[in-house]
């Protein structure tokens, strides 16, 4: 049956979280038919939108990503009296069968909580159609009253540069023992980074937690200032023995009014959407090219002739580009 849009905004809009995980759901799916609906549902919850905390949360498996939202989540419902969604976006994990971002049983505390509205990654899908319909579930989370939406990302590869890209903060969740990490650490991720803040400094590994920490601060020091003048914080936290986790959140608030009062927490939205724009229309373009018939007659033909060396790439990407009819496909 075929949900009315304005019926699942409204129930959105009053808090309905039936309603907000259906729009999710149609926001995810692979059908166009059901992405136009979700794409009219989005329309009638933007101008409710756009009112929250943006928080991106990275770290390697087994940093402790779930236990820590779990702890400051429950810290904001429950000594803030704030709402709280969380989101995640991890491409892989279907194939790989590991643990599942955003899974309601590894944040059994928060996922009690009405407060809280919790949903996993998106499956089956490559990044980008998994981070266009996070894009899409914060927005909807937003329209749907919640004040912080936290997602989630795994640590490795291009997700936590999408993630950073659809959030106001990113704060990366790194272990003790920052020696291989720092050796390993991709230029690329740092310049990503808002908050740096080292996990399971407890039972023992205080020590090495503070440590980790100077060397984290000493390192990005080395980096040049960022443009809006917040340079990376980086402090400790033990999730599991809920400390550090209060402080780690108001270091996310101090970030907030630092890039408020600048300007740059708007110009760094503006941004995230004006990109957004820009591979929703990349995205569009290559599934239509690719859909083509006459494309999909030429394609093969010419990738045999390229990978055989008898016709340049760049020939080739020509003769299909004008075998292109997109006017009158589709
Ligand atoms: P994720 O894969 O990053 O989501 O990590 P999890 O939250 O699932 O945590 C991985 C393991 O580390 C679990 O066994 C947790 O109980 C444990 N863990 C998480 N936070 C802490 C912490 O602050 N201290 C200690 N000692 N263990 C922790």
């Amino acid at each position: 049956m075929k949900p009315a849009p304005r019926q699942l905004a409204d129930g959105l809009l009053a808090g309905d979280r039936a309603a907000l995980a259906r729009a999710i759901t149609l926001a995810e799916s692979a059908l166009p038919r059901h992405q136009e609906l979700a794409e009219e549902v989005l329309e009638l919850c933007l101008p409710h939108s756009g009112g929250a905390v943006r928080l991106g949360i990275s770290g390697v498996p087994g940093a402790g990503k779930s236990t820590f939202v779990d702890a400051l989540g429950v810290h904001l419902v429950r000594e803030r009296a704030e709402t709280v969604a969380v989101l995640a976006v991890d491409p892989t994990s279907p194939v790989h069968g590991g643990s599942i971002l955003g899974d309601k049983t590894r944040m059994p505390r928060l996922a009690s909580d009405p407060r809280a509205f919790i949903r996993p990654s998106p499956s089956g899908g490559s990044l980008g159609g998994v981070a266009r319909a996070t894009r899409q579930a914060i927005l909807l989370c937003e329209a749907a009253g919640y004040r912080n939406i936290l997602v989630e990302t795994v640590g490795v590869g291009q997700s936590e540069v999408a993630v950073a890209d659809m959030t106001d903060c990113f704060l990366l969740l790194l272990l003790p023992g920052a020696g291989d990490e720092l050796q390993g650490m991709k230029r690329g991720i740092m310049e990503l980074v808002d908050l740096v803040i080292i996990n399971k400094a407890d039972g023992g590994n205080e020590g090495r937690a503070a440590r980790a920490r100077s060397e984290y601060e000493g390192a990005l020091h080395l980096f040049p200032p960022p443009p809006h003048g917040f340079p990376p914080v980086v402090s400790v936290c033990s999730a599991q023995e809920n400390r550090g986790v209060r402080e780690a959140w108001e270091l996310v608030l101090r970030h907030r009014a630092h890039m408020q009062a600048s300007g740059w927490l708007s110009r760094r939205r503006a941004a995230q959407a004006r990109r957004w724009l820009v591979e929703l229309i990349e995205g569009h373009l290559r599934e239509t090219f690719l859909r083509s018939a006459a494309v999909r007659a030429r394609l093969p033909g010419l990738e045999g002739l390229v990978e055989a060396g008898a016709l340049s790439p760049l020939r080739a990407a020509r003769q299909l580009l004008e075998a292109w009819e997109p006017a009158g496909e589709d």
